[in-house]
């Protein structure tokens, strides 16, 4: 077994729970931690005494409520520049690394496209070239990082650091996280892409605060990642949240993973261009032109798209009414399309959905590349934690 990972900076609870408050909500005062940590001042102080004198935490200078309010308060904040955090995300065809501080704020970025060889061995050493790129532009991130989050699509066994499939050629069991431990000395964790950017927005974007969250990804695959009770789902097969694989027309398409009418077989975009080759007869048509051919108004064209709107509605309907979510995300390439499928997608969703169930509200979550790093980098982050 690879280790992956370090020892957490914070293992007792309520130093956890000051941290990860003040990660995601900035500046507390201490009588605000403590009552939303239900401790006492006396005990916050305590507790954010080691973090204080690691240099994680910092105190503020006082602030007075109002006049003759009493005591001025000092409220905590996190010291962003404490440590820095790697994030690496690889696509099929590009890999992006982004250096973050310790609120998850992008400090430096860089991004290229894979080469003809795209076996583990040559992305792996592009990961490294990139890693070192960056540390080389800052001295103070080679100084302080420890950590490089690496997020790839496909089926990832973050526990053992090792991608078991990918789009990419060749990779079967690839041990990713050793392969570029040993170049880099850094903790390397790998995780599925999804999930690492759903972690990332639940910490650090529009999850925060929520117990039971999801995002969904709509484009080239379509998946999702869930949180559930704060913490993200592994699964315990490492298969979670695999809403493009929830079978929603037994008389629909064959799967490219072997099963039939998958969300993914009807939504995803080599989908609807196939759906809008096969309606038109335009066998050389490439995706844009599909596009274009919908928004001139093509019924057979407009029909495809709206009906992937359907699958993608009636699959987030289905995990909404299984987990019950405050609020899910709708993220991926697929928004780029959303003026041709947004209508299909919120009225299955309103249609499927069970009683208060529907109160779940969708928000489109446009991210970019940037993002996805992050999302990787935020691996790092958490890292620190039990
Ligand atoms: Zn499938």
């Amino acid at each position: 077994m690879f280790p992956t990972h370090t020892q957490p900076l914070v293992t007792a609870p309520a130093e956890t729970a000051i941290l990860a408050l003040l990660l995601a909500e900035g500046p507390l005062s201490r009588v605000e931690l403590a009552r939303r940590v239900g401790l006492s001042g006396t005990a916050i102080t305590k507790a954010a005494r080691p973090l204080i004198d690691d240099g994680y935490l910092h105190e503020l200078p006082p602030e007075r409520t109002a006049p003759g309010a009493g005591r001025p308060v000092n409220p905590l904040a996190v010291t962003t520049d404490r440590e820095f955090f790697l994030g690496v995300k690889v696509s099929a065809d590009a890999l992006y690394a982004v250096v973050c501080d310790l609120r998850a704020g992008v400090r430096a970025t860089t991004g290229r496209r894979l080469g003809a060889d795209r076996s583990p061995a040559a992305v792996g050493a592009l990961i490294c070239d990139s890693v070192e790129l960056l540390l080389s532009r800052d001295p103070r991130h080679r100084k302080h990082l420890r950590h490089l989050g690496i997020a790839v699509s496909g089926d990832v066994d973050r526990h053992a650091g090792r991608v078991r499939y990918s789009v990419l050629p060749g990779w079967q069991d690839v041990p990713l996280a050793e392969l570029v431990a040993e170049r880099t000395g850094l903790n390397v964790i790998v995780e599925n892409d999804v999930k690492a950017i759903t972690s990332a927005e639940h910490w650090f974007g529009e999850g925060i605060g929520t117990e039971h969250f999801a995002l969904v990804t709509i484009g080239a695959g379509i998946g999702s990642g869930l949180v559930v009770n704060g913490r993200l789902i592994a699964g315990a097969y490492g298969v979670a949240g695999e809403l493009g694989h929830i079978s929603i027309d037994p008389a629909g398409p064959r799967c490219h993973c072997g099963q039939t009418g998958c969300v993914e077989a009807v939504a995803s975009s080599s989908a609807i261009l196939a759906r809008v080759r096969e309606a038109t007869g335009l066998t050389a048509l490439d995706f844009d032109g599909a596009v274009d051919l919908a928004r001139s108004g093509d019924p057979a064209a407009r029909e495809a798209f709206a009906r992937a709107g359907r699958a993608i509605g009636t699959g987030i309907a289905t995990l909404v009414n299984l987990f019950g979510p405050e609020r899910v995300v709708v993220t991926g390439e697929g928004l780029d399309t959303y003026d041709l499928l947004g209508t299909q997608i919120r009225e299955a969703y309103a249609a499927h959905t069970f009683k208060a169930a529907a109160n779940c509200p969708l928000t489109l979550r446009p991210l970019a590349w940037e993002d996805w790093a992050r999302g990787a980098a935020v691996l790092g982050i958490q890292a620190l934690f039990p």
